[in-house]
């Protein structure tokens, strides 16, 4: 098990859980520079100049409106409206496929089901009205069943809906048995802390599952967003989808804005589908967090510009 991923990963994500972390970062200056290469900024105009920008390198973008576990009707009713101003900004922007993400307890799940089923619902109208594309973003561990269950529901109503799912947890390999037919799916590993119980703990068994994950979907007939920059990852992926020899309908590659801007160029280049997930909006912080601990060496970034500030 590598350092990083055993000591280094959880103890950024506990320590960042802290009142005091928040407002060290949130409140100064290397702080939000860091923020600010990993999230496109706090307006829908930001992320759509970003998306406009990596449209004319071939590259396809998600807009994800930042926010989750809101605790209020009044939160989930701000998520929902930011959602339908971006489809509506969307539809306007002719020409640029932007698909959404939305993450379930942005929307009411914490209060329960019934709230964020009544949030997602418009949202899916409206999307459905434009024909955009609508992701649901896998949360941690104690969300996976209730936000399958929001997804089964959305897909119903449009099949356009698609889920992420984790190869972390050990889970996941039984929860693809029960996905509807062909549906659209990004694999990811997995960006939260969770108990060793329930995930696997070593980047050797992760990957391995992503890889098994991978199969199994593709094999299935599934849509596959292959959302990783791990190159070994990826161009195992190219591989095979290129060897299956039907071409590269229902796989595309998606990575994150700010990360690995290079391996989204060079696929872009040589012609695969490559699409970008926007993050934007004032509630970044936890975001970022997850965005630090993948890469202990951001941290060390940051630290170090916070050092020479003061
Ligand atoms: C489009 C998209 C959507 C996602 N949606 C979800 C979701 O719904 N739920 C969820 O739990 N997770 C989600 N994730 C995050 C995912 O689970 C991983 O935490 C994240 O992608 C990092 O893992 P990796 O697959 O890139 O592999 P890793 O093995 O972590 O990284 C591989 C390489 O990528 C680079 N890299 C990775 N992360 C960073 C970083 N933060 N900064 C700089 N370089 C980095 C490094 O070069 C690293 O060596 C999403 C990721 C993507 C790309």
């Amino acid at each position: 098990m590598s350092f990083s991923t055993s000591v280094l990963r959880p103890l950024i994500l506990q320590i960042a859980e802290h009142p005091w972390s928040r407002r060290i970062v949130t409140a100064t200056r290397p702080g939000r520079a860091v923020a600010s290469r990993f999230v496109a900024g706090e307006s829908l105009e930001e992320a759509m100049r970003v998306a406009a920008m990596i449209d004319r390198r071939r590259i396809t973008s998600m807009l994800d409106f930042l926010g989750e576990n809101v605790r209020t009707e009044e939160q989930a009713e701000k998520a929902r409206a930011a959602y339908l101003e971006a489809l509506a900004t969307i539809d306007r922007a002719e020409d640029l496929d932007c698909a959404i993400s939305l993450k379930p307890t942005q929307l009411g799940l914490d209060m329960s089901f019934e709230a964020c089923l009544s949030h997602v619902e418009p949202i899916l109208d409206a999307a459905k009205a434009r024909g955009t594309a609508v992701m649901i973003d896998m949360e941690s561990v104690g969300y996976v069943d209730p936000t399958l269950r929001v997804f089964h529901e959305a897909h119903a109503r449009y099949p356009k809906v698609g889920i992420a799912l984790q190869s972390y947890l050990r889970r996941t390999e039984r929860d693809v048995q029960h996905l509807p037919p062909g549906c659209r799916v990004r694999l990811v590993k997995g960006a939260y802390l969770e108990p060793p119980e329930v995930v696997f703990t070593t980047k050797g068994e992760v990957d391995a599952s992503f890889a098994r994950l991978f199969t199994t979907l593709f094999a299935r007939g599934h849509s596959i967003d292959v959302a990783t920059h791990d190159p070994r990852l990826l161009e195992g992926v190219r591989r095979r989808v290129d060897a299956a020899g039907e071409g590269w309908s229902r796989v595309e590659f998606q990575m994150l804005y700010g990360v690995r801007r290079d391996l989204q160029s060079r696929f872009a280049g040589q012609g695969y589908p490559v699409r970008v997930y926007i993050p934007y909006g004032t509630e970044w912080y936890p975001y970022l967090t997850r965005r630090l601990a993948e890469r202990p060496a951001n941290v060390w970034f940051f630290l170090s510009n916070l050092l020479r500030t003061r």
